[in-house]
Parts: structure tokens; C-alpha cells; sequence
């Protein structure tokens, strides 16, 4: 019944190449901006949304729509995208952060409703089995820092782990003029590493934002202190942590940063 409806809305959004202002949905994005919007997630109030464990962003610049992992549950996703008023025809590209279901389950969904040649970015050490029934999908496989399209570059893989697991993960940094928005699928690495590395790959650019799983689920109130106190350091901006950050430092983080705390949940939309 959901995949029914979602297929409908898809000949509207790409029949018409109107974006927004049809019956489909309610999402705008200014025609210089780009419009980033929290598709997947397990943080967040907005009940219009299905809040599931996992993490999708979606990307859209210029008429094209970067997919920045899939989340849990394709259900969810596709439920989420239709909602938002979101058109799979956009995308052209789909980075999955690193191989843990909670950012790949979705893409065989995704997959299925191309409509165009999609590049599928995956970190090389760790690359999910991707599907190609419609044979429109290219895999790259990411090792090194690069440019994935346009304005959206790659850290390249960073080595990290969970529980004695060994997990490789790359994480999307956003450029405009001389700002840097990073987007972090679970930050395994460790989010400090990550927000170090980019200040090294940019270094006469501003860190405006860090977005996405911080994953400090596991630290205490100590840690999480230092690490504040680092990101800070570091010089970045602003911070929106979500998924798998955890209760206890989203709201250390809210206390400390005050103004400079983004909500980024389920459903929340963030202009640049
Ligand atoms: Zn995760
Ligand atoms: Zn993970």
C-alpha cells in the first residue's frame, strides 16, 4: 500500500519538474541555497514522521539529490520521503557512511526506484552488497578524502571500531565558500577525529556545523565534557548531534552550546 502511493507520487514530482508547490509536499528550497533534510532518524517530536534507529539526510542542490545513507527500515524510508513530498528521480547519488544496517537497510528500496544513473559512494574496507536489478547503479569505492559531487566531498574511509568490531566510515563534509558543514553517519572514528581531519583537509575554512551520530552513547558525563570542550576547540561552530549520540550528551551538549545547539531530527530541514 505505501510503495502504491509513493510510485504515484513519483510520476507527479518528475512529470510536473515542479518542485514544492505541488499537492505532493511541502519542502522548498531556495534556488542558490541547498536544503538539507533529516529523512531517518530515532531523535526527534515530529509526529508526521515514522521515527525508526537509524540515519538518512537527503541533500538537494540546483534539482539534484544527494542521499546521504538510508537508514533501518526501507519501509520507513520511503514512508519518510513521501511525506517530506521527496522525489527518488533527484538523486543522483547515495554515500553510505559504513556497513551497519541502521544506514544501509534502506538503499535496496531506494535502489529499486531510480530513475536515472546513481553513483552509490561506499568506503572501500567495508563496502555493503549492492543490489543493481535496473543495472543504473555505479559503485565507487572511497579510500582517500574526494570531491563526490559538486559541493559535497568525502573524508575518505576513517578506521574506528564498536565493541571489538573494526568498522571503516566515511563521513560527507559540505562546502560553501569558505564553510564546512560535516555530516557524521555514526562518527565511529570518534566525532573529534573526524572534525580534526577536516580542519586539516580545509584549513582556511570554517567549521559552521557538525551534524549526525556522535555515537557517545557509551561515555560519561566526564568524557563527554572533554570532547565538548574539544569540538569547541576545534574551532566548530555549531553542532547538531541526533541518532546515536545519546540522551545523556544531546542534552550536555544543548546546556553548553545554548544558540549554538541545532535541532536536527526527524523531519527538521536546515537551510545553507
Ligand atoms: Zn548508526
Ligand atoms: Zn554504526
Amino acid at each position: 500500500m505505501e510503495r502504491r502511493i509513493f510510485v504515484k507520487t513519483l510520476v507527479l514530482g518528475s512529470g510536473t519538474m515542479i518542485f514544492g508547490d505541488h499537492d505532493v509536499g511541502a519542502v522548498k528550497v531556495d534556488s542558490n541555497g541547498i536544503l538539507v533534510k533529516m529523512i531517518y532518524n530515532n531523535t526527534g517530536q515530529n509526529h508526521d514522521y515514522k521515527k525508526e534507529w537509524g540515519l538518512a539526510i537527503w541533500i538537494e542542490q540546483d534539482n539534484r539529490a544527494v542521499l546521504f545513507d538510508t537508514g533501518g527500515n526501507p519501509g520507513t524510508l520511503l514512508k519518510n520521503m513521501q511525506t517530506a513530498g521527496l522525489d527518488t528521480a533527484k538523486i543522483s547519488v547515495i554515500i553510505i557512511s559504513h556497513n551497519h544496517w541502521d544506514h544501509t537497510r534502506g538503499l535496496p528500496a531506494v535502489l529499486e526506484n531510480l530513475t536515472k544513473n546513481t553513483t552509490v559512494y561506499v568506503p572501500a574496507s567495508d563496502a555493503p552488497e549492492i543490489p543493481d536489478s535496473k543495472g543504473r547503479v555505479t559503485v565507487k569505492q572511497v579510500s582517500a578524502a574526494q570531491q563526490l559531487d559538486g559541493s559535497i566531498w568525502s573524508t575518505g574511509e576513517m578506521k574506528g571500531s564498536l565493541a571489538n568490531e573494526v568498522v571503516y566510515e566515511q563521513s560527507v563534509i559540505l562546502l560553501q565558500k569558505k564553510l564546512l558543514y560535516v555530516f557524521t553517519g555514526c562518527a565511529h572514528p570518534g566525532i573529534v577525529a573526524i572534525v580534526e581531519k577536516t580542519g586539516v583537509l580545509y584549513p582556511d575554512h570554517e567549521i559552521a556545523l557538525v551534524a549526525g551520530g556522535f555515537h557517545l552513547i557509551d561515555k560519561s558525563a566526564e568524557e563527554i565534557k572533554i570532547l565538548s570542550g574539544r569540538l569547541n576547540d576545534l574551532n566548530v561552530k555549531r553542532i547538531a548531534p541526533s541518532h546515536c549520540t545519546g540522551d545523556k550528551a544531546i542534552d550536555y551538549f544543548r546546556a553548553e552550546w545554548k544558540d549554538r545547539f541545532v535541532d536536527l531530527n526527524i523531519g527538521d530541514d536546515f537551510n545553507i
